[in-house]
């Protein structure tokens, strides 16, 4: 039933044959967080939908239920009804295998995960929302519990051809794969996953996010009040990917995020090594974002370092770009 949801999201909502009693008691039985399963149970029957409410109660049943699921809010949305109808629609049953109901049911699991640890109450809003900034320095004592950054990012990778900087490309992100013999039936454009792109980025959720040694001077980028989501990550690493780094920057990269690039290899070519790397996207092109560990807090929110592995030399052609096999 809920697969062929997926298929045919419909208006058109025959009546059901069941006793309400039960097909109430159904619906009181799916936790709130599955917000796949709601989704797919409120388009069932009318009657059904009738158990949901009016539109108000709707509109708290569906930000409720998302934020469980750990989706977020973008900032054209305008109603959580529609962002959880049109993600579940979409991506809900998608077949990359981090994305879809796997990815519904990790979000879910950290989200319950972090308000047992931080007594986070996703309800309220980001996590750093309800705290002052001598509260958040708490992040830094030995032993407390630690954000967690979403492994989805291990899956995004970006075009390596430069593009200019005021040109936003919506193909320029793409959802990558790790396993050869995973389906590749799902589009590879990031955007058209809105699983991947609105889950949130960190457990708990937060406002603002810093990124050693990338956003130096641009931690501007990585903020959303509503609570910072994969998408929000992804729109501001984009902004800054093609504007020219200076040697500074370069050399604080290469010596931080991106050490792996040269490690146990010097440069054997110099001045295209110089050439190649102008930019963070010719960086990125020649590895691979393996995720982000805690650094501290500097009281407006978490400093994540992000680590990048370099790419085999198989998975990279002439300039240094990706296959576009099953990477
Ligand atoms: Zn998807």
């Amino acid at each position: 039933m809920l697969a062929h949801y997926a298929e045919h999201v419909s208006q058109r909502q025959a009546e059901c044959k069941l006793p309400n009693e039960l097909l109430l008691l159904v619906k009181e039985y799916i936790p709130l967080a599955d917000l796949r399963t709601h989704v797919c149970y409120y388009h069932t029957c009318k009657t059904v939908a009738s158990f949901y409410g009016d539109n108000s109660q709707q509109a708290e049943f569906w930000r409720r239920s998302c934020t469980l699921a750990g989706i977020g809010w973008l900032k054209a949305d305008s109603s959580w009804k529609e962002i959880a109808f049109e993600t579940i629609a979409k991506d809900g049953f998608c077949s990359h295998p981090r994305c879809g109901g796997a990815l519904l049911d990790w979000n879910a699991q950290q989200a319950e995960l972090a308000m047992r640890k931080y007594n986070w109450d996703p309800e309220e809003g980001a996590w750093d929302a309800m705290l002052d900034p001598e509260d958040a320095r708490e992040w830094t004592v030995p032993g407390h519990p630690i954000p967690i950054f979403n492994p989805i990012f291990q899956d995004i990778k970006f075009k390596s051809e430069h593009l200019p900087p005021w040109f936003h490309d919506p193909y320029d992100a793409k959802f990558r794969v790790n396993d050869p013999d995973a389906p590749l039936t799902y589009v590879r454009q990031l955007s058209a996953h809105p699983v991947a792109i609105r889950s949130l980025a960190t457990f708990p959720s937060v406002r603002h996010i810093k990124f050693h040694a990338i956003t130096l001077g641009h931690e501007h980028l990585f903020r959303n009040l509503m609570g910072l989501t994969v998408w929000d990550i992804v729109r501001g690493f984009q902004s800054d990917l093609d504007r020219e780094l200076s040697i500074t920057e370069l050399l604080n990269l290469l010596s931080g995020p991106f050490a792996d690039i040269f490690r146990d290899r010097s440069s054997s070519d110099f001045i295209g090594d110089l050439e190649r790397f102008s930019t963070l996207r010719g960086l990125w092109s020649a590895t691979r974002w393996e995720g982000a560990y805690f650094l501290t807090s500097n009281g407006e929110g978490p400093v994540f370092m992000p680590t990048f592995i370099r790419l085999p030399p198989a998975a990279r052609d002439s300039k240094g770009s990706e296959s576009s096999g099953t990477d």
